[in-house]
């Protein structure tokens, strides 16, 4: 396993009796700690400053957008700044095509509708997933299949993506959750076996890597999204990349009514189109925005890597591991699991409370999605009962269950990306105030 946090014995080694205070480079307040209270109980925030604003931006931005405005070309059938991204993009991730659109739902939408995903066909996905990756395939009335997860890494579990391929099966499409990549080997492979093609949803995976080759490029094509929580932002948008040249000129003319983009392909084509252009106000953005993204990248990384050594040392903290093939994570999210058995039997909800209150934003991840109403209804959904009937539908309940990912939605904790470019200084302190939590976890309980 490469990213294996280094292992610092700092807990093991230093006994809450007292001793020394002083680890690896990072002085950790412990002695302090057993005094100060937790936040939530009147003591001081272990975190008392503010994590860097998000987005970041300065004139660089400015420039471009008033030069786009100024232009009185707003629109990519007007001018080429999303020309000029699609260009950079292309070269950034080392794909040979690539096309902006105006969202990553868009992105994903576009994907399906050039690979004709229709009623009938069914799509893998994975159950610990932002709902636009089940979404895209419910608009199409296709059948979304979900696969359970890898508790340890939060993605998809390959080795059961097998187990629910069956003849109807058109489209695999994993997602890199968090910005890690997912097992793609064994993901190609099964797809490889069965000939069934792997899309990408790389919505929240800009510039991670698996085995030196960017997201997005190993499937036949890759889904971004730069909405505005996202690591590149352009307040909402999305792209394809892919390698394929047909399919990318298919994607282009869906996304443009069906129409292609010059004279000898101006026609319609396909049976499908719909308008999911790009502004080329998001292209500027876009074009200014990742003029930062590498510096960011490597930030991310630096902390994150850092954050998981400290972590990894308190007992009932497992941040997500990498698989040995992931060479960069983008940590659109820093995720671990939260053991409460660990913590004094403290329920996660109290843990959020506590960690908040000590100037560490967080949040306990995504819900269930199997289980939440909006998907469970799609058995009673009249165009399913009528496409698939009633037995099917039925069937398609029962076999959603996800018990890992029941799991995994109980103990996730997550923090945002942009505080992963904050200090060094920031990611002690995170440590610091989980290790003080756990240090008081009786009293929190009690309170
Ligand atoms: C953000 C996201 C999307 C959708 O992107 P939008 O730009 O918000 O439409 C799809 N899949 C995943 C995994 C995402 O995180």
């Amino acid at each position: 396993m490469i990213h294996q946090p280094d292992r610092r014995k700092f807990l093991s080694t230093l006994s809450l009796a007292g001793a020394s205070v002083t680890l690896a480079g990072s002085t950790f307040a412990y002695i302090q700690n057993k005094v100060n209270k937790p936040a939530i109980l009147g003591g001081p925030k272990a975190h008392p400053d503010q994590f860097p604003a998000w987005p970041v931006s300065g004139k660089r931005e400015e420039n471009g957008l008033a030069e786009i405005l100024q232009s009185k070309k707003w629109g990519r059938l007007n001018g080429n700044t999303v020309a000029e991204f699609e260009n950079k993009y292309k070269e950034m991730t080392g794909a040979k095509h690539c096309l902006g659109v105006s969202s990553g739902t868009s992105a994903l939408y576009t994907s399906l509708g050039v690979l004709d995903i229709g009623p009938g066909d069914e799509v893998i996905i994975p159950v610990y997933t932002f709902i636009a990756t089940y979404n895209v395939v419910v608009l199409n009335y296709a059948l979304p299949r979900f696969v359970d997860i890898d508790l340890e890494s939060f993605q998809i579990d390959a080795s059961k993506i097998e187990g629910s391929i069956n003849r109807n099966t058109k489209l695999i499409l994993p997602v890199h959750i968090g910005g890690s990549p997912a097992d793609m080997d064994a993901i190609m492979e099964v797809s490889g076996k069965h000939h069934i093609p792997v899309l990408e949803d790389a919505c929240q995976a800009h510039l991670a890597e698996w085995k030196g080759k960017k997201v997005g490029t190993i499937g036949f094509a890759g889904a971004f999204s730069f909405q505005s929580s996202k690591n590149l932002n352009s307040g909402e948008g999305g792209a394809i990349i892919t390698n394929d040249e047909m399919f990318a000129k298919d994607a282009f003319n869906f996304h443009n009514q069906s129409r292609g983009n010059d004279d000898e392909n101006s026609t319609y084509s396909s049976t499908r189109g719909t308008n999911l252009r790009m502004t080329e106000f998001q292209g500027s953005l876009l074009v200014s925005q990742m003029s930062r993204l590498e510096d960011q990248a490597d930030l991310r990384s630096k902390n994150a890597q850092y954050l998981s050594g400290l972590l990894s040392e308190i007992p009932g903290i497992y941040p997500a591991k990498l698989y040995p093939g992931v060479t960069k994570s983008s940590y659109h999210l820093y995720m671990f699991r939260y053991d409460k058995n660990e913590f004094a039997e403290m329920p996660r909800s109290r843990f959020l409370e506590a960690l908040s209150a000590e100037g560490v934003p967080c949040s306990g991840g995504y819900g269930m999605m199997n289980k939440e109403n909006y998907v469970q209804n799609l058995a009673k959904n009249r165009h399913y009962l009528n496409l698939y009937g009633k037995e099917t539908m039925q069937e398609w309940l029962e076999s959603s269950s996800c018990p890992q990912n029941d799991q995994l939605c109980e103990q996730a904790v997550w923090f945002g990306q942009s505080m992963l470019l904050g200090t060094k200084k920031d990611m002690d302190q995170i440590a610091e105030a989980i290790f003080k939590i756990r240090t008081h976890a009786g009293d929190l309980v009690k309170s």
